[in-house]
């Protein structure tokens, strides 16, 4: 299949990131439905949220490649060989893949950084579980706009992954950021395959008539495209503002 893509990186405008409170609070350590945060907590917890829109610069890079060769374990494209376990299981059979790099830029860990040297440390840990719940639903965000992009050329979006998690070696940083540069939002990767600035996160998804979604979890269920035709699940919730 011709890609019907522009095959090199393209940064995404106009992102109207809202941020998932029970994200944000996760990294509290509270579980939605389980841990409700008293009124002190919740008053901690706006303050921070407030502070965190005022400071993070959402932003995104993204590149299409076409897969030239699929295997269980591996997928090449864009002339890169990226090594995924069971990756062929996990999404069936990808005709692209889509990788990404996102970050909220700098601003916010600066502030979290002179917080904690002022020693106001509640509101410190809280701004930085803020950026961190802000990065994950910026990710999110993103990747449902893959996801309409798919659609509009009859392919299937899957769920994102990512270099670190589930089984896929983070030293593959390497090869997705050769795929997919995030010097274009300011991102870069250090000898140990750490992203600055922090609050960053570099994905890949695939995309096919025939690819797997929602074999971890419905995308949907959390997708802010209200008229979607190809909804597979009810929206919970939104990350777009
Ligand atoms: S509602 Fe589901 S199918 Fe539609 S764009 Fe969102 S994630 Fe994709």
């Amino acid at each position: 299949m011709t890609a019907p893509f522009p095959a090199t990186p393209r940064v995404l405008t106009d992102i109207a990131l809202e941020i998932d409170p029970d994200e944000a609070l996760r990294f509290q350590g509270y579980q939605k439905g389980r841990d409700v945060p008293d009124a002190a907590v919740r008053a901690l917890f706006d303050e921070a949220l407030a502070l965190g829109r005022r400071l993070m610069a959402p932003r995104a890079v993204v590149r299409w490649a076409p897969v030239a060769r699929g295997d269980r374990d591996t997928l090449a494209a864009g002339g890169v060989a990226l090594a995924i376990p069971t990756i062929g299981e996990s999404w069936g059979a990808v005709e692209h893949v889509v990788a990404g790099v996102c970050t909220i830029g700098d601003a916010l860990e600066r502030r979290v950084a002179e917080l904690w040297a002022a020693r106001e440390l509640p509101l410190a840990m809280m701004l930085d579980s803020v950026g961190s719940g802000a990065v994950e639903s910026l990710a999110e965000y993103v990747n449902d706009a893959l996801c309409q992009e798919g659609l509009a050329h009859g392919l299937r979006v899957t769920n994102r992954i990512s270099p670190g998690y589930a089984g896929w070696d983070v030293t593959q940083q390497r090869e997705l950021f050769r795929l997919c540069p995030g010097d274009a939002v300011g991102v870069t990767l250090n000898a140990a395959c750490f992203m600055a600035p922090v609050k960053s996160i570099s994905l890949l998804a695939g995309a096919g008539r025939e690819a797997r979604v929602d074999n971890y979890f419905s995308q949907c269920a959390r997708c802010w495209m209200p008229a979607c035709a190809y909804r597979r699940a009810p929206a919970a919730r939104t990350v777009h503002r």
